[in-house]
């Protein structure tokens, strides 16, 4: 019903259409189905962006933090020698 490639061995897997599980005519590994395969794909991408969203976040917040923390140095400097 379905031609999907085996992750395992690229060939052919046969899907049960009942249970929506494919197993390779060849190796015998068993496939989830196409649709739960697609949603954990979706899932794996949205979890990515989340942490690039995440990580810039946090740069954006060390950016920061290091600005304060040349701007407080150069004052306590300017005080030092007046
Ligand atoms: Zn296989």
């Amino acid at each position: 019903m379905n031609d999907t490639k085996c992750k395992n061995c690229g060939g052919n897997v046969d899907y049960d259409e009942i249970t929506g599980i494919g197993t390779c005519q060849y190796c015998g590994t068993k496939h989830a189905a196409p649709q739960e395969e697609a949603t954990e794909i979706q899932q794996q991408k949205t979890r990515k962006n989340f942490n690039i969203k995440n990580t810039r976040k946090s740069v954006t917040i060390r950016i920061i933090v290091i600005i304060i923390v040349v701007v407080a140095y150069i004052i306590y400097m300017v005080n030092l020698f007046h």
